[in-house]
């Protein structure tokens, strides 16, 4: 099973900036309440009741503090209220873009229009909207084209939506009102934001087999979400890990994850990382159960298979077709808005169209908004950015993250666009101020989300060094931490060297509660180390000649890296002559010359020898040596059956125990050494099986043999039998002497 993830998905801006808020002013103030629960969402509430951020029902329960209202908002009446209560201060979260609804509606029931809102009637944030259009007002809520249809529409009607009301149902009830309806209003009043996840989530469900929706049921944009997948795919919405049914999980080979506007990241990843996990079991699992009780019969499979191949296309088309369609109406409505406008000479109608419409609003900029701004001039300290405001909006050099030393003018060049949040608008004094740091500080957590969930690597600037590891800078005021043990594969005695250098990371975890955002080098290397193993493995070739670096020595051979991984150089192929430690040989880090004998790929085995680099020494021998010739050589080991004699370096001929002497010698080491030198005679040369049969008696024979006049010359050639025989004879008696006192004392006696 693969695994896809939406771009967008958690946390909306409204959401995290009143989750963030809450937490500030109850660590501020010791405790808040906010009159409901601030998200849809139980575990967030949880997170929040557990940080003092405590939910009542009712402005009176709060007592005193501060009393948060959500971003949801409420109707005015509520806010009175709460404004009545003593000692209780009102902190006022309620999201922008859903205050521009409550305007919105206010002005169409100041106008005597009927409105429409789709939504639901027993959300807060509808019940808010209703409440801003007042007491007066001809409202109307439906959840359902089928509702619009049974409704009796009046000419002068306006239909406005629910902020996190389901894309593609508007877009239907769109059109059926403009039938029943051609002169009404339509307000494109859903959030973009939710509208991006919704099309993002319509397009990820396209292209996989099933979809998981991750929020809270109590949740409105989760459960539009999910209906919106469950049109083109099978959907579950899950609040938690926990609510993954592992046998929706088996039934598909590719499944796309999405999350509501009130789901934190955390709970995303918890979800996914369940996912993985069954994902390894599922592998496990197949493998060992075989065809288990969902196995059909392989012409069933291939149909089915088919089918869902078609399904698949269909399913595509139909996903494309419903994005293109409210693409295509959104196109449609918006000249047709432009139309009603002009049409419309009212004062108050062309109020009334800068308040409504979204896109053309940036005339009404709202504290907390996000515009996009086109850079007029950059100086030092301050940027003027085009926010199609009526004056330019002043960017000061306080609302952006800045390196050291660096200034506005450096980093924003005119003509730029740039992304920013107003935070102060003085309509008297046509003044607005925004800040960079705000939405750009947002976007890199979100990028920092990615890398951790997609495991990519990023590169930082290592900012200080402690005793514990190093801190990198991952810009727009967030650091990141990367303990000593994660810096390298190796252990690192001093992080200095690295201050003020770029280092590659992965993001390992992140807890945003506390700013804490943990990185690894070493997973890097390890996987840099990886996929150098892996080429390396793979463009081996037996027989080939390549370039190493000893890493290890061991008593049985010398590892020796040759690209990201270590292959075994054997003891017996160090060296064409005898060694007993590798060190006699090379040393650790010395770079060497090894052949391949052997790859072994899936066990990542590679064999290697040093010493068929270098000319085999027997070949030379067996050119040099003939049968018959006497020559000198040193004796390396003795063993029961004779003498092993080094002839050259690398090359050993055996002295047979029958071929030491002409009498009966019992052991090698009767009457030779390990180390001596001694004469030998050729006997028999085996080139393949690299043996030599040589004779030490023969030398002797030859040496008697020798002709009289050389015998008598005295030439320096001449030897005589006290030279071939020496002491032996003597040793000889005295070991027989030895073995017969020891077999009887009183013999012994006799004979001596
Ligand atoms: S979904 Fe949109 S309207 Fe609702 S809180 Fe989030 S940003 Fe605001």
């Amino acid at each position: 099973m693969s695994i896809r993830i939406a771009e967008h998905a958690g946390f909306c801006s409204g959401v995290r900036e009143a989750v963030e808020r809450a937490l500030q002013e109850a660590a501020r103030r010791g405790r808040v309440f906010t009159l409901g629960p601030l998200v849809h969402n139980e575990a967030v509430i949880d997170y929040l009741a557990r940080h003092n951020v405590v939910a009542v029902n009712s402005p009176e329960e709060a007592a005193e503090g501060v009393l948060i209202i959500r971003t949801h908002g409420v109707p005015p009446a509520v806010l009175e209220q709460a404004g009545r209560v003593e000692r209780l201060e009102v902190l006022d979260l309620t999201c922008p873009k859903v205050q521009r609804v409550q305007k919105l509606a206010r002005k169409l029931a100041e106008s005597g229009n009927q409105i429409i809102i789709f939504g639901d009637a027993r959300h807060p944030e509808v019940k808010g909207v209703v409440g801003w259009a007042g007491e007066e007002a001809e409202i109307d809520v439906v959840a359902s084209v089928e509702e619009l249809r049974s409704l009796a529409i009046k000419p002068a009607a306006a239909l406005i939506a629910q902020t996190t009301g389901d894309q593609a149902v508007y877009e239907e009830l769109k059109a059926l009102f403009l039938q029943c309806c051609p002169g009404g209003k339509v307000y494109d009043t859903l959030c973009p934001e939710t509208g991006l996840r919704q099309r993002e989530a319509l397009r990820l469900a396209s292209a996989v087999e099933a979809m998981v929706v991750v929020g809270s049921p109590a949740s409105a944009n989760t459960r539009a979400l999910a209906e919106a997948c469950r049109r083109l795919k099978p959907t579950v919405m899950v609040a938690g890990a926990g609510e993954l049914d592992p046998r929706f999980l088996r039934k598909y080979r590719l499944i796309g994850v999405t999350a509501g506007a009130s789901t934190p990241h955390w709970m995303i990843k918890e979800v996914v990382e369940r996912m993985e996990n069954e994902k390894l079991e599922l592998g496990t699992g197949l493998a060992e159960e075989g065809p288990g009780e969902e196995t059909v019969p392989k012409a069933e499979v291939m149909e089915g298979e088919m089918r869902e191949g078609q399904q698949d296309q269909n399913q595509e088309v139909k996903a494309a077709a419903v994005i293109e369609e409210g693409e295509k109406e959104r196109a449609e409505a918006e000249p047709e808005a432009l139309r009603e406008e002009a049409a419309d000479a009212s004062e108050a109608e062309d109020d009334l169209a800068e308040d409504f419409d979204f896109a053309e609003s940036l005339n009404l900029v709202q504290v907390g908004e996000q515009v996009t701004g086109k850079v007029v001039r950059a100086e030092a300290d301050e940027v003027y950015l085009d926010i199609g405001y009526k004056s330019e909006a002043l960017l000061p050099a306080r609302e952006v993250y800045l390196q050291e030393g660096e200034k506005l003018s450096d980093r924003f060049a005119t003509g730029q666009e740039i992304e920013v949040t107003v935070i102060d608008v003085d309509e008297q004094e046509s003044k607005v101020v925004v800040s960079h740091k705000r939405l750009a500080r947002e976007k890199r957590w979100q990028e920092l989300y990615r890398l951790l969930e997609e495991g990519a690597t990023e590169e930082g600037r290592v900012k200080q060094v402690v005793n514990a590891g190093m801190v990198i800078d991952l810009g727009e005021g967030i650091e990141g931490f990367m303990p000593g043990s994660l810096v390298d594969l190796r252990y690192v005695p001093d992080f200095k060297p690295f201050l003020g250098q770029k280092v590659k990371f992965k993001v390992i975890e992140i807890n945003r509660e506390k700013d804490k955002v943990i990185l690894s080098r070493k997973k890097v290397l390890e996987e840099e180390n990886q996929r150098r193993k892996e080429e390396t493995l793979r463009s081996l070739e037996v027989g080939s000649i390549i370039h190493g670096v000893v890493r290890r020595l061991t008593n049985f051979g010398a590892f020796v890296d040759v690209g990201g991984i270590d292959g075994l150089v054997h003891i017996s192929e160090i060296s064409w002559e005898r060694v007993e430690h590798p060190q006699e040989v090379v040393k650790v880090g010395q770079e060497i010359e090894v052949k391949v004998l052997d790859v072994i790929p899936e066990k990542e085995r590679i064999s290697l020898s040093l010493r068929q680099t270098q000319p085999d020494p027997w070949t030379r021998a067996m050119q040099e040596l003939k049968s018959g010739d006497i020559v000198k050589g040193r004796i390396t080991r003795l063993v029961n059956f004779g003498a092993f004699v080094e002839l050259r370096p690398g090359v050993e001929g055996l002295v047979h125990i029958s071929q030491i002497a002409d009498y009966h010698v019992k052991h090698p080491s009767d009457v030779l050494k390990e180390g001596e030198e001694v004469e030998v005679k050729v006997l028999e040369l085996k080139p393949k099986a690299k043996r030599i049969g040589l004779s030490m008696k023969e030398v002797r024979k030859s040496t008697y043999n020798a002709s009289p006049g050389e015998m008598e010359s005295g030439d320096p050639g001449t030897v005589t039998l006290g030279d071939v025989f020496g002491d032996l004879f003597e040793q000889e008696v005295a070991s027989i002497k030895e073995e017969s006192s020891a077999e009887s004392p009183e013999d012994a006696a006799e004979e001596e």
